[in-house]
């Protein structure tokens, strides 16, 4: 066996056993999140910060780096094609985590902890003062994060690399900038349209039992492998995958409404199908783990809102529907169910907002902490400028902080940079589904028969089965010719609520 080989041999191992390492915390974040009882909260912290420990131990391990500097200086991307990506994903995760020192590591998850916990009660009491101090903290110490990582133009490059990697600031504000000059208007124009859905029939009764039965019934025709996978029920639906063959899916129900389980669960299996679609032979290496959080939003987006908001889709679902929910859409046109599961008003809450109005969230949020980040903008000074933007992009001010600045826990938990990458999501969606449109043809004529298999083959074959073997940047531009854009995006939402709008 050459050394070469041999190392590579190693450097894989040391990976595979870190992922199983880290799948086994995961299985402990699942169950924190479904099943444990409020009195295991204490011990479950304890296990998780044992194995993150342990994980981190092994990531930073000198003779998996050695290995991996003498790997990368042996091959070459052109002569090692596969085995050359995984060495230079190892080594760019791994320089990440030893560039941070630990003094910082352990501040930031301290704080991250307390700051969680400030924002939870600023929240309840309406007390944007007594969160602000930790907000200050955390902005700080994600500064000499930036500076620890180091960054190609612009300290939040670094922030955001975090959750796309090799993603820059340069690259995506210009394009989420072009995404809120088209929607403004747009969504102005939606709001003095004289249609408007009656939505009163999505809040009927909705048997729960019923809309888990139909759910799941929606996943499996999608392609959702119920024997690879799980639906349970969680507070704050999420995905996540314990091993190959294993991945869980979440959502919540309410008797009254019934949006919040089915696209949830299309969004939820969206994210799944991507996981249950890494090739499992790669398991634990970067070639069989997902791109990006963008690429991954990409995933769920496109099949809760391109595929499960399309007219086509309905055309075969809503007869199901009815029959499944006689009582609550037995009267009630196919139109106006479509018209109103489609429905775009301006809102004040990021989580409940609809797939136009949501991106307006995401850009508040993107540009304030960015400002925040350079200095530009003041902790103290933060609500009003929340407020303000909340007014020119959405026409509305919230009543109040609990109802604006406060309202999501990402920056609480030092997650900056993670919010543009739902906008990414529906910007790739976007493209993504143009391509497959173009190449596959007729997929509507496919989702009105309830087909959906040549829509996912294309993504297996496109953008599954590659794993990390590309960057985002990379993926799209060789998926779909050209960089991320804003215009199939805007054309897809113009066309359609143009139509359903009147506008
Ligand atoms: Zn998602």
């Amino acid at each position: 066996m050459s050394k070469t080989v041999k190392l590579f041999d190693e450097v894989c191992q040391h990976a595979r056993r870190t992922a199983t390492l880290a799948s086994i915390n995961e299985l402990l974040g699942w169950d924190e999140r479904t099943m444990l009882p409020p009195g295991g909260a204490e011990h479950r912290a304890d296990q998780s910060t044992l194995l993150a420990g342990m994980i981190h131990q092994r990531w930073i391990d000198e003779k998996f780096g050695e290995r991996l500097e003498e790997l990368s200086a042996r091959l070459s991307e052109e002569n090692g094609a596969d085995a050359a990506v995984v060495v230079r994903r190892l080594k760019r995760q791994r320089d990440k985590k030893v560039k941070l020192p630990q003094s910082l590591v352990e501040e930031l998850a301290r704080t991250a902890i307390l700051g969680q916990q400030a924002w939870q009660a600023a929240r309840e009491k309406n007390d944007f003062p007594a969160f602000r101090p930790l907000l200050e903290r955390t902005i700080e110490l994600k500064r000499q994060q930036a500076e620890a990582l180091g960054y190609p133009q612009c300290p939040y490059d670094a922030l955001l690399d975090e959750f796309e990697p090799e993603e820059l600031t340069a690259n995506v504000g210009p394009v989420l900038e072009k995404l809120r000059e088209e929607l403004v208007p747009l969504v102005t124009a939606i709001g003095q349209s004289g249609r408007k859905p009656d939505c009163s029939i999505l809040h009927r009764g909705y048997p729960v039992e019923v809309q888990d039965r139909f759910a799941r019934e929606a996943a499996a025709a999608i392609g959702f492998d119920f024997k690879r996978g799980r639906l349970d029920v969680t507070a704050h639906p999420f995905c996540c995958t314990l091993g190959p063959g294993d991945c869980r899916i979440t959502t919540r129900f309410y008797d009254d409404f019934f949006n919040a389980a089915f696209f949830g669960v299309l969004h939820e299996a969206g994210h799944g199908l991507y996981e249950q679609g890494l090739p499992v032979e790669q398991y634990g290496l970067p070639t069989g783990e997902a791109v990006s959080l963008g690429i991954h939003e990409s995933q769920s987006r496109l099949w809760e809102n391109l595929v499960g908001r399309s007219r086509a889709f309905w055309t075969h679902y809503y007869p199901l529907a009815q029959k499944h929910f006689p009582a609550a859409l037995g009267d009630v046109a196919a139109d106006d169910f479509f018209f109103a599961v489609c429905e775009v008003r301006p809102s004040l809450i990021r989580v409940e907002a609809d797939e136009a109005t949501y991106n307006l969230h995401i850009l508040v949020r993107f540009e304030l902490e960015q400002a925040l980040l350079d200095g530009d903008l003041q902790a103290a000074n933060l609500p009003g400028a929340w407020n303000e933007k909340y007014q020119q992009y959405l026409g509305l001010a919230p009543p109040n902080d609990s109802e604006g600045v406060l309202q999501d826990v990402h920056w609480s938990a030092g997650m900056i940079g993670y919010f543009p990458t739902y906008s990414l999501g529906n910007l790739y969606a976007a493209q993504f589904f143009n391509q497959a449109e173009t190449d596959l043809g007729g997929l509507d004529e496919h989702f009105a028969r309830g087909e959906f298999g040549p829509l996912l083959n294309w993504l297996r074959e496109n953008i599954h089965r590659h794993g990390q073997r590309y960057t985002a940047a990379e993926l799209v531009e060789r998926v779909t010719g050209r960089g991320l854009s804003a215009s199939p995006l805007v054309e897809h939402l113009r066309s359609k609520l143009g139509s359903l709008y009147e506008l």
